[in-house]
């Protein structure tokens, strides 16, 4: 079977040298393997990405010398897909309106026992809008309330699932440990856990490598795939790049971007020595 790969970038700011690093290996395991290296855009978050930044993305991946092979998928052209996926779920029962507000989240907590977190150290949803009964949910949709949806976990795990990470073996997902997680968001269309496994899938990725931050994710993103019947793709989480302090680079760090480095008579072989990939 031959591999692809793919490097998905929020367009929300400019590239800087850990999305270098993360692309640069997608990129050379594909081209090492005489396959696919695809990109996308995922830019569904409307308050967060910019058509600048999408713009500069691609720049930034050419000067550093990665090529991609097709179209450049970009998720914001693709909503009804997504909203298909919705209704697909929702009809199957697996999904549930969600009115609260992030303070009625927190007061929900505040008032019980105990704050579980999920382990990627959000705090689970309590169940708050699970308990509505269908008439009062109704009324606050007619009411034109703005509402999440959330994945109903109880419903949605059938059985143990696992997945395959290079280097460590089949891991044991846990699901159930994320709670009701947002499958469409009140601002956004849909949620970025949607909108990577449907779209791995859709590209005929075989292999997603991304940073080890992402890892706890593919465990609901397993749930997904095995909801859905779609193929489950191997997993390569690699190392996440930090700073002289040892803080992990970040886009709200202003870390180094690459037009930077560029600006500053970095070239791109510089860069990819720095990287060592
Ligand atoms: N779009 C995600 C991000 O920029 C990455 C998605 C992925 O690689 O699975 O953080």
């Amino acid at each position: 079977m031959s591999i692809v790969t793919r490097f998905a970038p929020s367009p929300t700011g400019h590239l800087h040298l850990g999305h270098a690093f993360s692309a640069t290996i997608a990129w050379r395991r594909a081209r090492e393997a005489g396959g696919r290296f695809l990109l996308r855009l995922e830019d569904i978050d409307p308050s967060r990405c910019r058509p600048e930044f999408a713009t500069a993305i691609l720049e930034d991946l050419a000067w550093l010398g990665l090529d991609w092979d097709g179209d450049v998928r970009v998720q914001s052209g693709h909503l009804p897909e997504y909203q298909a996926l919705l209704d697909a779920l929702s009809e199957r029962g697996l999904l549930y309106p969600c009115f609260c507000t992030r303070a009625d989240i927190a007061r929900e907590i505040e008032a019980s026992a105990n704050a579980p977190h999920a382990p990627d150290g959000s705090l689970i949803y309590p169940g708050t809008c699970r308990a509505l009964s269908a008439d009062e949910r109704d009324a606050r949709i007619a009411a034109g309330e703005r509402f999440a949806l959330r994945l109903h976990m109880q419903r949605a795990v059938q059985g143990p699932l696992s997945f395959e990470e290079e280097g460590d073996g089949t891991i044991v997902c846990n699901p159930a440990a994320f709670g009701d997680v947002v499958l469409a968001r009140k601002d956004a269309p849909a949620s970025y856990h949607l909108c990577v496994t449907h779209d791995d899938a859709l590209q005929g990725v075989t292999l997603v490598t991304r940073g080890q931050d992402l890892q706890p994710a593919t465990h609901i993103h397993r749930l997904l795939q095995a909801l859905m019947g779609w193929p489950a793709p191997q997993y390569a989480h690699h190392r996440l790049l930090t700073d002289a302090a040892g803080r992990r680079l970040a886009k709200r760090d202003r870390a180094a971007t690459l037009r930077d480095l560029h600006t500053g008579g970095v070239s791109a072989g510089d860069v990819r020595a720095m990287l060592g990939v």
